[in-house]
């Protein structure tokens, strides 16, 4: 059997441990070399060779730094490995003209490095590592198949790669100007007057970069990229920040691309955003940090409901012990429950915008989640809540204590994340932090690291965890998702409505996923208005009337998968579509 030994870096710190792992491991005492010191970096080096896969080492190290993964028996040689004890990935998409490709898989599992050799930026080494890499040589190893063209072409300077990086926050900080100028140079397409009207950034044009909000941000990346003249574009996590609406917009400027006879790659892990910009998926595999595979290639629909199921039928392999399961849940009745908390019809005024709230009950025990456009009031409704601003008008009447996760986190904090656990996790250190906590969000895996070195999505566990950690009658969270793969938001799901049941809670969660609304939502609240003018908070109800009202507004329907029970966006105009209008069934529509 091959294996492979993963030594993360960053956790390894021989200083303090003396190399453990060498003075357990049972090759190093019988005098085999094993394990040897890196002269370099003066961390361990594990012979994959002479590992006999016992375990000690992964046991023994304090620092959980070591992962001794058997591979699969199917799975020949890697496409690409960064080092020794270093991730591994096997296989590469295939690209095609005029279609969108989608990526779906856990972060850390190989979707940016696939990125990164498919835009050139990347020479794979197949595994060889200490030699020299070369396109000849990638061009020769995929000789006779679609990608030796693709690598030629890409090697000789034909192919011009597009790219939006998945970090659209850190984009101010190397643009500056304003936004006009930037899409104006940019624009080697002639279409900018279209992409500004489908991406709705007439308001924003005039703004500098760096006044720009993450949603806004993340409009102009897209724009930018759309403008520009190329063959292949790919696009990094393209919905982050956006709302449902502006979801949809992006889908329809990316697929437009494909329309004009592109090749698109697109990471995405909102599963109705990816549903419907993908012609065709691939599905990564294996062990997020130790090796990722690319699965062979499946229909949009097949496949995601595959990645649902949690197996994978042409590869036979089992991703998930569980499929996710969505219920179609019956309306709650009105007053059905305990009142947790209350509030009288609302006011709240800014200078330029307005909120006004319907009064309205929580329960304890459930989750609502509140959804609509961005600029339409629901962080300030959750500030409400959470006693940070104060109403203009009317109260709230039935005080509680209430912990809250804001939309963006604060990442200048200059400590380690275990630093600010202490901190900011009351019941850091307790077993039950750790087992309802901890575990879950895989705290121990960041404990060391700097918190502004953490990426988007270990950001947002260390911010979701802090506030579980506190007590308190609400949970707040203002966009949970951003950031997370599908995985990640499903196991903040379970822990949410397991600490919210144990300690007799609830939890609002302000977000844009209709997946992860749809699987988390006992009731919902509606937030409609004019971005950045006036909105209204109504009040929380049933998920299919919520639903009924918001898809409404935007005139978008939705139907369940027969098989999954997922919802899936329908095609505007669609004999679905225009039926579901006319019974005013915008979500539910039992079983179609
Ligand atoms: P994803 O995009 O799916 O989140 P990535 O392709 O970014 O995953 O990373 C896959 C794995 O490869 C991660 O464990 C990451 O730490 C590792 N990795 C990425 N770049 C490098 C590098 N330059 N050197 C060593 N390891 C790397
Ligand atoms: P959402 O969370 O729905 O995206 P927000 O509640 O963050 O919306 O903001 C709604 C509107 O209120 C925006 O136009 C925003 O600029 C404005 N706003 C929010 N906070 C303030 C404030 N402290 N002062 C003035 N305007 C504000
Ligand atoms: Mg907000």
């Amino acid at each position: 059997m091959s294996r492979i030994s993963i030594l993360d870096k960053d956790r390894c710190q021989p200083k303090k441990c003396n190399y453990v792992c060498m003075h357990y491991c049972p090759g190093v005492r019988m005098e085999e070399d094993t394990i040897v010191i890196d002269e370099k970096s003066k961390k361990p080096l594990i012979s994959e060779e002479l590992c006999s896969g016992c375990g000690i080492c992964t046991n023994r190290c304090p620092f959980g730094a070591i992962n001794v993964i058997n591979l699969p028996e199917a799975l020949e040689e890697p496409t690409h490995r960064y080092g020794q004890n270093s991730f591994e990935l096997f296989g590469l998409p295939v690209l095609k003209e005029g279609s969108v490709l989608g990526l779906l898989g856990q972060n850390g599992i190989g979707k940016s490095t696939i990125m990164n050799i498919l835009s050139g930026q990347l020479i794979p080494n197949f595994g060889d590592y200490e030699g020299e890499s070369s396109w000849e040589k990638v061009i020769d190893h995929y000789k006779g198949s679609a990608l030796q063209n693709y690598f030629k072409s890409l090697a000789a300077g034909e192919i011009k790669v597009v790219h939006k990086p998945q970090m659209v926050d850190q984009l101010s900080k190397v643009v500056k100007g304003n936004v006009k100028t930037l899409l104006t140079s940019v624009d080697e397409r002639g279409k900018l007057d279209e992409i500004i009207d489908d991406l709705d950034l007439k308001n924003v044009l005039e703004r500098d970069m760096e006044n720009l909000s993450g949603g806004e941000l993340q409009r102009v990346a897209i724009a930018a990229t759309v403008l520009r003249e190329g063959e292949f574009y790919y696009f990094d996590e393209p919905t982050s920040w956006l709302d449902v609406r502006q979801r949809l917009n992006a889908v329809k400027v990316i697929r437009s691309l494909a329309d004009d006879g592109k090749s698109v790659l697109v990471i995405e892990h909102d599963l109705a955003t990816l549903d419907a910009l993908s012609d065709n998926i691939h599905i990564l595999y294996g062990q997020p940090g130790g090796y990722g595979v690319v699965s062979g290639n499946k229909g949009v629909r097949v496949g995601i409901n595959a990645y649902i199921n949690g197996f994978l039928q042409e590869e036979n392999i089992r991703i998930r012990k569980q499929a996710i399961e969505f219920s179609i849940r019956p309306p709650t009745p009105e007053d059905d429950g305990e009142v947790l908390s209350e509030y009288s019809d609302m006011k709240k005024e800014f200078k330029g915008f307005s909120l006004e709230a319907e009064a309205g009950k929580i329960y304890h025990d459930e989750i609502v989640t509140a959804f609509g456009s961005n600029g339409i009031g629901k962080t300030t409704f959750a500030k409400i809540l959470a006693g940070e601003e104060k109403p203009t008008e009317g109260e709230i009447l039935e005080k509680v204590n209430i912990a809250y996760k804001p939309q963006y986190i604060v990442s200048d904090y200059s400590g380690t994340a275990q630093e600010y656990l202490f901190e900011n996790a009351p019941t850091y250190g307790t077993n039950i932090f750790k087992s309802e906590i901890g575990k879950p969000f895989e705290l121990d895996a960041l404990l060391d690291k700097k918190v502004k070195n953490l990426s988007g999505g270990e950001l947002q566990r260390l911010a979701v965890a802090c506030t579980l950690s506190q007590d308190a009658d609400i949970y707040l969270f203002d966009e949970p998702t951003a950031f997370l793969d599908v995985e990640q938001r499903l196991i903040a799901a379970r822990a949410i409505r397991k600490i919210v049941e144990s300690r007799n809670a609830a939890a609002l969660i302000v977000d844009h996923d209709i997946v992860f609304i749809d699987y988390i939502s006992d009731r919902a609240m509606v937030f409609s208005g004019e971005p950045g003018l006036n909105g209204k908070a109504y009040k929380p109800t049933d998920l299919r009337n919520s639903m009924n009202h918001f898809l409404g507004d935007l005139g978008i329907t939705f139907r369940r998968d027969k098989e999954t029970k997922r919802p899936r966006v329908n095609k505007l105009d669609s004999y679905l579509d225009r039926e579901q209008k006319e019974q005013g069934e915008y979500y539910y529509l039992k079983d179609n």
